[in-house]
């Protein structure tokens, strides 16, 4: 039998791994910051980030955690906004903003063609290295 054991990210206790990432004293932990700011912004709908972290005591980046998760939306608090991931613009959730989302994707694009371009080039290459070579 194996033992799935490891450290837990937030507090560095062994435990034993299952579904969870973090040992069950630091998941009951987060889960009760999570209660503390979904409470907080039911009753303070207008709350932004920094006033959520005063007032329950959570850290910015743990609620920042849940905002990217998905568990707080802001589209009901839509002042809680978070920083881009890429280029620190406020945005509402995600790994990154509307604008780097949006260049990303088109980078991706323009590699995607400048590589079928080289394709097509090397066949017309190709081609004209086979007609060459039946004359
Ligand atoms: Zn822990
Ligand atoms: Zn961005």
């Amino acid at each position: 039998m194996s033992l799935n054991v490891g450290n837990c990210p937030t507090c560095g206790k062994v435990f034993a791994k299952g579904t969870r990432t973090v040992c069950p004293a630091c998941h009951n932990e987060i889960e009760r910051q999570f209660v503390l700011c979904e409470k907080y912004l039911r009753e303070n709908r207008k709350a932004n980030l920094q006033e959520l972290s005063d007032e329950t005591e959570v850290p910015i980046k743990l609620i920042t955690r849940f905002i990217k998760e998905g568990r707080i939306s802001v589209y009901n608090s839509p002042n809680l906004h978070i920083n881009c991931d890429v280029c620190g613009q406020p945005m509402t959730g995600g790994a990154m903003c509307y604008n780097c989302r949006h260049r990303l994707s088109h980078d991706v694009l323009n590699a995607a063609k400048q590589e079928s371009a080289k394709i097509e080039e090397a066949k017309r290459a190709s081609i004209v290295f086979q007609a060459k070579k039946e004359e």
